[in-house]
């Protein structure tokens, strides 16, 4: 149903400096899919819809909506985006219409629709959402759910083929999150074409039958959501969805600088809220490994990585030109090593040099 080949969009920045957001986008999405756009803020997934209903103007590319290129100058963008609904963030609606008069408005105005057959569609669509007795009010006495919920309806009235969902739930308070992923939950199942724009992971993973992962202006990698949740083939993938925080360190040798590491892992423990008992525990493993167990024949490079999924903790000491293994040189008498055992939930080392030690 969409085509898009080789989409590149460029921002000029105030400075006139160029902002390269979209490098080369190629996805496709058919009639019946729910494809999700997942990826860090700030990687263009709000320009890449944008662009889908040319509410942005791409630099260069090819976008096809049923065989019509859209970016075309002859091709009658209102027709095309008449056929596209979307759904921002912040809802859109009309503040000064009722919900009925935002849901009859457009199809009125624009499908030629008489006022009877658009309210009775209206009042059809706000009774699917769970808004039948709101239709009267204004936009401002309703909660921000309902208002998404509204707007949702109001996007259904106009009969679109696709609609496209720049994040839903990220302006509302969590409480309301899960009546409005409802909706689109319910849209899907009546194989409703869909493109949203998501941090709600689980709900993505639940809905979509295909998922693309968006960063450095390309799609980065795609898949089914088994495939990207649960065997992601990028090590940047993997650490967006096991949002995966790192911190490194390079200790050239033997004289490193024990406390200013330990700064280090202090503030990177504090920042994910990991607090001083498990920040002690990193340093005092950290101490053991690095004053104990590694042989330093060279600078030893660390990485402690947390992931907020699994709230899991590996701290990885990896011996440039280490020549054996390190762990079965290590005394099993050795203080710091039964102290590092001690102190975590595996030790291993999973290629010579590189020892793993998991908390
Ligand atoms: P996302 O939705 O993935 O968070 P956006 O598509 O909103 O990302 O933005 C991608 C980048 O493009 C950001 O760095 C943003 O500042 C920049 N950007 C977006 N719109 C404009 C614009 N109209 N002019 C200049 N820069 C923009
Ligand atoms: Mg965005």
């Amino acid at each position: 149903m969409i085509k898009v080949r080789h989409l590149k969009k460029v921002f000029r920045t105030p400075g006139g400096d160029e902002l390269t957001v979209l490098r080369d986008i190629n996805c496709d999405i058919e009639k019946g899919e729910v494809v999700s756009i997942i990826g860090p803020s700030g990687t263009g997934k709000s320009t890449l819809l944008r662009c889908l209903n040319r509410l942005e103007e791409p630099t260069s590319g090819v976008i096809e909506v049923d065989g019509t290129d859209i970016l075309d100058r002859r091709t009658d963008i209102s027709l095309i985006r008449r056929r596209m609904g979307m759904v921002f963030q912040n809802f859109n609606l009309f503040e000064h219409l009722t919900i009925l008069d935002n849901l009859t408005l457009c199809p009125m105005t624009l499908l030629g629709k008489s006022r009877e057959e658009a309210e009775k569609r209206g009042m059809e669509l706000l009774g699917m959402v769970g808004l039948h007795d709101k239709a009267g009010c204004l936009p401002g006495e309703l909660s921000g759910g309902q208002k998404q919920r509204a707007a949702i309806a109001r996007c259904l009235a106009m009969e679109p083929e696709i609609i496209l969902f720049d994040e839903p739930t990220s302006a509302l308070d969590p409480t309301m999150v899960s009546e409005v992923l409802a909706v689109i939950r319910h849209l899907a199942n009546q194989g409703m074409t869909m493109c949203i724009v998501s941090h709600e992971m689980q709900f993505v993973r639940d809905v979509s039958t295909r998922i693309l992962f968006l960063n450095e202006g390309i799609v980065y990698e795609e898949g089914t959501p088994e495939q990207i949740f649960e065997n992601p083939q990028k090590p940047v993938t993997r650490a967006f969805i096991n949002r995966i925080r790192t911190v490194e360190s390079i200790l050239e040798n033997r004289h490193f600088d024990l406390y200013g590491l330990f700064g280090k892992i202090h503030t990177f423990c504090g920042k994910y809220g990991l607090g001083t008992k498990v920040s002690d525990k990193v340093e005092h493993i950290t101490e053991e490994m690095l004053c104990g167990i590694m042989p330093f024949c060279g600078p030893v490079k660390l990485t402690i990585e947390y992931s907020e999924k699994t709230s899991g903790l590996t701290l990885t000491f990896r011996q440039e030109n280490a020549t054996t293994t390190i762990l079965d040189n290590t005394d099993e008498d050795s203080l710091s090593l039964m102290m590092v055992r001690g102190m975590s939930t595996s030790v291993t080392e999973p290629e010579t040099g590189t020892v793993c030690v998991e908390i």
